[in-house]
């Protein structure tokens, strides 16, 4: 399977002007792509132009080109296709979530691109404003309204996600919660929306005290991951404990533990950042 050390993605918002060979779109129903099965795997519809889609398609955006060494670059589209048509024989709707294993890395990242555009030009098609009709800028991602010029940018929404360690004299302990709405006995680091005029590491400090009651010190960052559910984008912090004792936010948090590396519980995921993380200090503070 390709990954996406193979692959380079070159965002643009403008279709080349020339025809082209087979691109791959990224056609929405709502929010399900629409993909072939091939055996276990499935694969992203292809086709020269939309209208060889054979679909009733609502609205269309170029998103870039996937470069491959050596190999000619595939044109990549989103689309929006009329949630009741019927499908082709052999395509069907499914969700993000549901093809993280069965597509191409590469692809599944572009799809996670893909559904926030669609979406995104779907609810911006009018000015917020004065209510005139959205004009799609010519060179980036952006909808200018042409009476009053109030500019619109595709929305992403920043999360702080952290796993907080705390040195016991049992040995390390990493901080794990089960939300409310999580499936029983499904564990996970603690995350949260970063607010308007708030730094991450605030963010970090507020979320935690929030959710858990503790405080926490030495805010490292960790890495970041987009997660299109509907517009996140994860930003992964360490920490260490400082003080204080559980007080779990109601109607959040039904439990918090510390946990041994040899010893957690039901674990979100491989495909989330949250996973790394907990991964990260198995890692770190395991049995060598
Ligand atoms: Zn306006």
């Amino acid at each position: 399977m390709p990954t996406t050390s193979d692959y380079t993605f070159h965002s643009a918002v403008t279709a080349p002007s020339h025809g082209h060979g087979p691109a791959y779109w990224f056609v929405f129903q709502e929010s399900k792509l629409l993909v072939r099965a091939a055996g276990e795997g499935a694969e992203v519809l292809q086709a020269s132009t939309a209208e060889e889609l054979g679909l009733p398609i609502l609205r269309r955006q170029y998103l870039g080109e996937l470069r491959q060494d050596g190999q000619p670059p595939l044109h990549c589209y989103s689309a929006e296709a009329d949630p009741s048509a019927a499908l082709p024989d052999g395509v069907s709707a499914e969700g993000l979530r549901q093809l993280y294993t069965r597509l191409d890395e590469p692809l599944f990242q572009i799809a996670g691109r893909a559904v926030q555009i669609v979406d995104w030009d779907r609810t911006h098609q009018f000015c917020g404003r004065c209510a005139a009709p959205m004009e799609n800028l010519p060179t980036e991602r952006a909808k200018k309204c042409p009476v009053c010029e109030l500019t619109n940018f595709p929305r992403l929404s920043p999360a702080i996600i952290i796993a907080i360690v705390r040195h016991t004299a049992e040995g390390p302990r990493l901080l794990l919660a089960r939300n409310h709405r999580f499936p029983q006995n499904f564990y996970s680091v603690l995350a949260g929306f970063v607010e308007p005029g708030e730094s991450l590491e605030q963010c970090a400090h507020r979320e935690v005290l929030e959710e858990v009651g503790i405080a926490i010190q030495n805010v490292r960052y960790f890495a970041s991951q987009p997660w299109p559910f509907p517009n996140s984008l994860m930003l992964g912090f360490t920490a260490g404990y400082a003080g204080g004792d559980f007080v779990l936010e109601e109607g959040e948090i039904a439990e918090a533990g510390w946990f041994a590396p040899d010893a957690l519980p039901n674990l979100p995921p491989p495909i989330s950042i949250a996973r790394r993380l907990i991964d990260w200090f198995v890692a770190e503070y395991g049995k060598k």
